[in-house]
C-alpha cells in the first residue's frame, strides 16, 4: 500500500512528533523580546539562534504544526557542492558555510540534528559526459568505475563524485531544533500588525495580540499580513517525492538524477519541478514518470513498489535567491522568504545572519545580496 504523505513523519520517534505540535501556552501572555513568524525550518533554525544569540525571551509561532509548509516534504540534501554547476559562487559559499552549521548543530544539540553525511554521484546525462566546466572537489569517474558503485546500469556512464555532502530528515532536524527553543506556540496564525512610526508595536494573531520587541517573518513567501505593507514578488514550484518499498539495490549516496539511498534499504526518488501544477494533490502521472526515470536508467528496479508519495511547494522570488532583509521601512522587523529549492540547507546560516542582525542592529556583511528590494523597477 502506498501512503500519501512524506516519509519524514514516520521515521520520527513519539518524542519528535509531539516537538513538532508543541504549545507553551503561558508563552503567549508573556512580551516577548524576539517574535519569528513561521515554523518552517527558516524559522525554528532563526528561533534557536536568537536564543544562542541571548537577544532575551524568544517566541515562535506557527499555524499549524512545525515543519506543515515546504520544510515537511522536502528531500532533506545538503549539498552545496554541486551547485557549483548551477549556483553563483557567492550563494554556493552561502551553502558551504551553512551546511559547516548544520554540522556544528549535529556536535552541539543533544542528540544532533539527525544529519547523515553521504556522498553525491552525478551521473553524465549525455553520451559525451560532463561539460567543461569543472568544478572542484570532484573526483571523475569513467564507465568502468561508475559500474563499480551501481552494477547493473542501463547503459555505461561517466560520473562525478563528490564526498561529504549530507542529508537530514527535516522534520527530525526541526524536533530536535524546536526541543531547545525557549517558547513555541503552534496553531497560532499571525494576522495582521499595527505600525507606529517605524516600528512594529503589535502582531495579531488567532490567539490574541502580541507586543513584540523585534519581529522575524519566515513564512515561506512573504507574508500576506493586514496593516504590513510589503511588495515582494513571489511564487512557489510543485514538487514530487517518492520513497520505494525497500529494495535489494543499494546506492552509493545520493546518486543524482537517479535515488538518494535513505533507512530500511529505501530509496528516495524525484524532486521535480512541476511548473504551472497548483494543486495540492499528488499527480499520479508524475509519480509513475518518477518509478519509470528509476527502472530505465537502472533495469533492477523494474517494478519497484512505491511505499510513500508526495509533494510540496518550494517558495521562490523572481531571481531564485531568498531574501534575507529588514522590512523594508521598519526598524524592529526582518525577513526571510524564497528559499526556493536550498532552504534546508541554508536554514541555520540565514538564521546567524538574522540573530547578528538583531543583536548589532547592523546588517552583516553576507546580507548584502539578499535585499528585499533588489526587485524594485523590474
Ligand atoms: C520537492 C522539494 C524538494 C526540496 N528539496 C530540498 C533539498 O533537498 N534541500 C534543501 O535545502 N531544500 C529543499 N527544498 C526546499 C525547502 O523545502 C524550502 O526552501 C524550505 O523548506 C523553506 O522553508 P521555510 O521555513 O522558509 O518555509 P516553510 O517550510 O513553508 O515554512 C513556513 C511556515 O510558516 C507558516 N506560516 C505562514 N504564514 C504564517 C502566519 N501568518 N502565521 C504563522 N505561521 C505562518 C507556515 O504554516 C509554514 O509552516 C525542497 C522543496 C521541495 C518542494
Amino acid at each position: 500500500m502506498t501512503v500519501n504523505g512524506a516519509v519524514w513523519r514516520y521515521q520520527l520517534t513519539a518524542q519528535e512528533r509531539a516537538l513538532l505540535g508543541r504549545t507553551d501556552h503561558d508563552a503567549l501572555g508573556a512580551r516577548p523580546d524576539v517574535l519569528v513568524v513561521g515554523g518552517g525550518v527558516l524559522g525554528v533554525s532563526t528561533a534557536a539562534a536568537c536564543a544562542e544569540a541571548g537577544l532575551g525571551r524568544v517566541l515562535l509561532i506557527e499555524t499549524g504544526r512545525l515543519g506543515t509548509g515546504a520544510t515537511g516534504g522536502a528531500t532533506g540534501l545538503l549539498i552545496p557542492e554541486p551547485h557549483q554547476w548551477s549556483d553563483p559562487e557567492p550563494f554556493v559559499d552561502l551553502e558551504r558555510a551553512s551546511l559547516k552549521r548544520w554540522r556544528d548543530l549535529e556536535e552541539s544539540l543533544p542528540g544532533g540534528v539527525g544529519l547523515v553525511e553521504l556522498d553525491w554521484l552525478g551521473l553524465a546525462p549525455h553520451d559525451s559526459g560532463f561539460a567543461a566546466h569543472q568544478p572542484r572537489a570532484v573526483e571523475w569517474l569513467n564507465p568502468g568505475q561508475v559500474e563499480e558503485l551501481i552494477p547493473g546500469l542501463a547503459r555505461p556512464m561517466e560520473g562525478a563524485l563528490i564526498r561529504r555532502q549530507a542529508r537530514v530528515n527535516p522534520l527530525r532536524a526541526v524536533a530536535r531544533l524546536a526541543a531547545g527553543l525557549p517558547a513555541v506556540a503552534t496553531g497560532v496564525a499571525a494576522t495582521s500588525v499595527t505600525i507606529r512610526g517605524d516600528q512594529i508595536v503589535a502582531v495579531g494573531t488567532s490567539a490574541g495580540v502580541i507586543s513584540p520587541g523585534a519581529v522575524v517573518f519566515a513564512t515561506g513567501r512573504p507574508p500576506v499580513l493586514d496593516g504590513l505593507p510589503l511588495d515582494i514578488p513571489s511564487d512557489r514550484v510543485k514538487g514530487h517525492l517518492l520513497v520505494t518499498e525497500p529494495t535489494d539495490v543499494r546506492l552509493p549516496g545520493i546518486v543524482a538524477p537517479l535515488a538518494t539511498q535513505i533507512e530500511n534499504g529505501q530509496l528516495l526518488a524525484g524532486g521535480t519541478f512541476d511548473l504551472g501544477d497548483e494543486t495540492p494533490a499528488v499527480q499520479p502521472e508524475v509519480i509513475d514518470s518518477i518509478v519509470d526515470g528509476l527502472a530505465a536508467t537502472l533495469p533492477a528496479l523494474s517494478g519497484v513498489g512505491v511505499s510513500h508519495q508526495w509533494c510540496c511547494f518550494r517558495p521562490r522570488h523572481p531571481d531564485r535567491r531568498p531574501v534575507i532583509d529588514k522590512v523594508p521601512g521598519l526598524a524592529n522587523a526582518w525577513l526571510t522568504s524564497g528559499h526556493f529549492r536550498t532552504g534546508i540547507l541554508n536554514a541555520p546560516v540565514t538564521a546567524a545572519v538574522l540573530a547578528r542582525w538583531i543583536r548589532a542592529d547592523e546588517p552583516p556583511a553576507e546580507a548584502g545580496t539578499w535585499s528585499a528590494t533588489r526587485f524594485r523597477g523590474r
